[in-house]
């Protein structure tokens, strides 16, 4: 193992701070400094650094957890299962290399199916149903403690309070993105500005600090959506074979599923669906930031678990940067 230079010792460190203050600005503060695709630089930046020097990871390094501490506001949740982040992929070949890792593991040359959702920009949620009831709403947290937003995930309208039709759990937890759409963003922005009040960056960001206010009243006023993605139950063996059955009853239950989601076999196919959702992209009411690719077989995704801060069987796939931060003010860290 080669060992790392001081010159590369330095810049990892200083790589770790201005990631670690820009997560805060991002998870904590809701109010990032700087554009998505400059932080994905640098983050990529330390990753590879640390894959090519092993020596120089330390445990607080960002690129093994995910989000940022959370703050004190809201009652914490412990989450029965972690709540991960996902690997990215930039490049057609980074998406084959994705695939290739994905059957070298499986030890298979045959297709993997996958299931293509849109990465619609918003945070995740965990959402708890006991007897179909909503019980709990927490955000993704560090992954592993979220906060417990439930008075203001009731007041959104796309969230059941009460799960439909039958086949229902006892205990079962949803997960799913919230977001703001193009248009209420837009509109509230306008609100906002014509108050005088500090406008969002963008929809994601708007969609954050609206989940996370104090006062549901003012979360009810915010135009916020949920889409489920992901559906986990106690008994695991009551599940369906493939994520995309399970995504079928999530959507039986009352939830909203991503009309554009689609099955891929093998990576062309993959890389074909991300192709036709770009086109798609502008035309959306909704922002979304690159594609994400599941294997859809559960036995499968169980074989190939997770590393420490993502799963092993799903990947991003990012689309072009489609908006900078126009005023970029008070930034402590220059790069
Ligand atoms: P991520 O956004 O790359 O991917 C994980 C998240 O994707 C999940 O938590 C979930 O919220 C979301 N998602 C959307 N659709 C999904 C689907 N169909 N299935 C599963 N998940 C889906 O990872 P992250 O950890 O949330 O954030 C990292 C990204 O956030 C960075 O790549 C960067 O773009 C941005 N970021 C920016 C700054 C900044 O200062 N600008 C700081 C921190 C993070």
């Amino acid at each position: 193992m080669t060992k790392a230079s001081p010159d590369v010792i330095s810049r990892a460190g200083e790589l770790r701070d201005i990631i670690t203050e820009y997560n805060y600005q991002y998870y904590v503060l809701d109010d990032p400094r700087v554009p998505d695709a400059e932080y994905d630089r640098l983050f990529r930046e330390l990753q590879d650094l640390e894959a090519q020097y092993p020596d120089i990871v330390t445990p607080d390094t960002p690129t093994r957890r995910v989000g940022a501490s959370v703050e004190t506001t809201f009652e914490e949740v412990v989450h029965r299962i972690p709540m991960l982040s996902l690997d990215n992929a930039f490049s057609d070949e980074e998406l084959r290399d994705f695939d290739r890792r994905v059957r070298d593991r499986l030890k298979t040359e045959e297709d993997i199916e996958y299931v293509c959702e849109p990465k619609l920009d918003g945070l995740a949620v965990s959402l708890h149903y006991e007897s179909g009831v909503l019980t709990r709403a927490a955000t993704r947290g560090d992954g592993y403690t979220g906060e417990d937003i439930t008075a203001n995930i009731r007041t959104i309208p796309s969230v059941p309070l009460r799960l439909r039709g039958d086949n229902i759990p006892e205990l079962v937890e949803v997960r799913g993105e919230v977001y703001m759409p193009r248009e209420g963003f837009e509109t509230l922005n306008k609100r906002l500005a014509d108050k005088g009040e500090k406008t969002f960056v963008n929809p994601r960001n708007a969609a954050a600090g609206s989940l996370r206010q104090k006062k549901p009243t003012v979360t009810a006023r915010r135009p916020l959506e949920l889409c489920a993605y992901s559906v986990a139950l106690e008994d695991e063996s009551r599940l369906p074979a493939t994520h995309w059955e399970g995504l079928q009853q999530v959507g039986a239950w009352g939830f909203r599923i991503n009309p554009e989601m689609r099955r891929a076999t093998g990576a062309e196919d993959c890389l074909q669906a991300y192709n036709e959702l770009m086109d798609k992209r502008a035309s959306l009411p909704y922002e979304i930031d690159g594609i994400v690719f599941k294997v859809n077989s559960l036995a499968l995704q169980r074989q190939l678990g997770f590393v420490s801060r993502a799963p092993r069987w799903a990947i991003a796939q990012k689309f072009p940067a489609q908006e900078e931060l126009t005023v970029i003010e008070d930034v402590e860290f220059q790069v």
